[in-house]
């Protein structure tokens, strides 16, 4: 099974306490790696400015903790989009997230509690935030 990922479209709720977001503009790659279409993100992010993160798979039982390659590919898009960014990264029908960031106005609230989103985690896990995505 070769990696997928998905661009993430959407926007962060008022006081930045979640994202709210669509999967978008999938690419396949290997067995073990996969980028997202670059140049579709950059038109995308200077078009309309909505997007918020990556959606991508990991190999059957690799888990789904950010590798060195994904530390070093969210730092970038990070810094290339000037925003903090969600990444998400699937293993089966475990999904988890993390928090790129690449400044530090992550203050967070309290989060929401309503059961359709999902608890997120920032790299270095001190910025708890939470998501939705819709298909
Ligand atoms: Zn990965």
């Amino acid at each position: 099974m070769n990696e997928k990922c998905w661009v993430l479209v959407g926007k962060q709720t008022k006081r930045r306490r979640a994202w709210v977001a669509k999967k978008r503009r999938r690419t396949v790659g290997s067995p073990t790696s996969v980028e997202a279409d670059w140049r579709w993100v950059l038109a995308r992010e200077e078009s309309h400015g909505d997007v918020v993160g990556f959606f991508h798979t990991h190999p059957d039982g690799a888990g789904t903790r950010p590798s060195a390659r994904d530390i070093r590919t969210m730092g970038a898009w990070s810094s290339a989009l000037g925003k903090p960014l969600l990444c998400l990264i699937a293993d089966g029908e475990t999904v988890s997230g993390y928090v790129f960031a690449n400044d530090e106005s992550a203050n967070d609230e309290r989060a929401d509690d309503e059961s359709n989103w999902k608890a997120v985690k920032s790299i270095d896990e001190k910025t708890p935030r939470r998501y939705a995505i819709f298909e």
